[in-house]
């Protein structure tokens, strides 16, 4: 690689902030961002960390634990499956705590590590920079050839490469499209839409034809902007991080005062030769040395570019590299800030309660309550009965057929009608009973009975209510 900017000896280097202006009225100039290829450790590190990403994001709606998907997000019919755990309308709660636990976990996760996520693991850079950049790089070369493509006139070369493009982007799209739509209704019901009729799942293909023109949009023409302007984690950096975090940064203490390199010379200035490679890599436009910034998304590509300079120029690699603000100024080692320690602490009760939650989480959920307006009977047989009214919600993703029975006092159970109280997945159950309990059993004019529901031999659920009778 030649060194760009290098400026032969005797020959004024342009002033530092005349080259900073002439740079940004020139990223201002092209709308349109073209950063050069990537190439060095940390790009090879992140091909093979995307391939592993890649094949999760694709296999996992495959993968199925006891007939059900390891992972569905139907926000559709707001129910979800976590790592085999069923969510359904009634467990909003669990959910609630789940995304809260979450959100804590990215925070803590945030300001130790700053935007490793966004560099390495999110599905907007992951398929921007390794899936669409890429094509780009294939079929219209690297950025000097692109930007002479985007100049030059509408010749049947320049049509072609761009309609091979753009088409090629449109097929991903689609496939992507596809992938979110296997995490909402399943791959089943996926297989399902291709394979019957369209016009019996118009809203579902709609869905694919709607998303298939937002991811469009997003890879071919938002592109680094769904990071800097739209996603709101981006946004939240400034707050997040501190000057412990461990970003890609510039080692200023080093570099300063940049200047060009000139053959022969006894360098005085820093170690930065102002070559603004580190720049002409960035994806999304951005001037590493001007400190930690919002559009920074930690995608190490000006790490591997200025590496290949310092390589070049024999001087030691890492001006760019993974650290914290504090070791580049105090060069000490890394250490955690008490906020660490106490989103830590938040974490470690979340997921404590999260766990507690799931183990005690029982497959439904009952609500067993006296009819409105009914009072007490007493009947000859010296027992006293109570109406009440029941629903039974089915927090599991498969059929139950509960059965409910008292525990204490000993009493009967009588049901209105025959009722089927079987319950489709996340479905529900209701009717009305009626509960007889021998006298001598209700000391008081309430008493606090006890029942279960059961499918069969198996228990589900415990619960309460209050029975009324005559007080003597
Ligand atoms: S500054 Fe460096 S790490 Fe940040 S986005 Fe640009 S190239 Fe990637
Ligand atoms: S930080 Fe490195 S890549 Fe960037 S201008 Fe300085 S020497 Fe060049």
């Amino acid at each position: 690689m030649s060194i760009p900017n290098y400026i032969p000896q005797g020959q004024k280097p342009a002033a530092k902030g005349q080259q900073l202006k002439a740079n940004s009225q020139q990223l201002k100039a092209d709308s349109k961002l073209h950063p050069q290829k990537p190439k060095g450790k940390w790009h090879n590190r992140r091909v093979v960390f995307s391939v592993v990403v890649l094949s999760i994001l694709f296999i996992t709606p495959f993968v199925k634990i006891g007939g059900q998907p390891i992972l569905l997000l139907n926000v559709l019919e707001r129910k979800f499956i976590i790592f085999g755990l069923f969510i359904g309308p009634q467990d909003y709660w669990l959910f609630g705590v789940m995304m809260l636990t979450f959100m804590v976990m990215i925070v803590l996760f945030t300001v130790v590590f700053g935007r490793l996520w966004c560099g390495w693991a999110c599905p907007q850079t992951v398929f921007m920079e390794m899936v669409f950049r890429k094509i780009e790089y294939a079929i219209e070369g690297d950025a000097g050839k692109q930007k002479l493509l985007d100049k030059a006139p509408w010749t049947a070369d320049k049509l072609f490469k761009k309609a091979l493009k753009y088409s090629i982007f449109l097929a991903v799209s689609f496939v992507i499209a596809n992938l979110l739509l296997a995490y909402i209704v399943g791959v089943d019901e996926l297989s399902r839409i291709v394979h019957e009729p369209l016009e019996d799942h118009i809203p579902l293909f709609s869905g694919i034809v709607a998303f298939t023109a937002i991811f469009y949009f997003n890879f071919a023409w938002l592109r680094e902007k769904a990071c800097t302007v739209v996603c709101p984690y981006g946004r939240l950096q400034s707050v997040l991080i501190d000057r412990n975090t461990i970003t890609v940064a510039y080692d200023h203490e080093r570099g300063e005062m940049r200047g060009k390199l000139h053959k022969n010379e006894i360098r005085t200035n820093g170690d930065c030769i102002d070559c603004f490679q580190c720049v002409a890599v960035c994806p999304t436009g951005i001037d590493i040395r001007n400190g930690n910034q919002m559009e920074c998304v930690n995608c190490t590509a000006c790490i591997d570019a200025c590496d290949a300079i310092m390589e070049k120029i024999d001087f030691k690699k890492g001006l760019i590299r993974y650290t914290s603000e504090n070791e580049i100024e105090r060069k000490s080692g890394k250490s955690f800030g008490p906020r660490v320690w106490r989103y830590a602490a938040v974490l470690l009760l979340l997921c404590g309660g999260l766990v507690g939650m799931i183990a005690t989480r029982s497959d439904t959920q009952t609500s067993f309550l006296r009819t409105p307006g009914s009072r007490y009977i007493e009947n000859k047989d010296n027992t006293v009965s109570n109406l009440y009214t029941f629903k039974i919600f089915n927090k599991t993703n498969r059929t139950i057929t509960p059965t409910i029975r008292l525990n204490a006092p000993e009493g009967t159970l009588l049901f209105a009608g025959s009722p089927d109280l079987t319950m489709q997945p996340a479905g529900m159950a209701e009717g009305t009973v009626f509960v007889t309990i021998p006298k001598t059993s209700l000391p008081n004019r309430k008493t606090v009975i006890k029942m279960s529901v059961y499918q069969g031999d198996t228990f589900l659920e415990d619960f309460e209510t209050t029975f009324m009778a005559p007080q003597d």
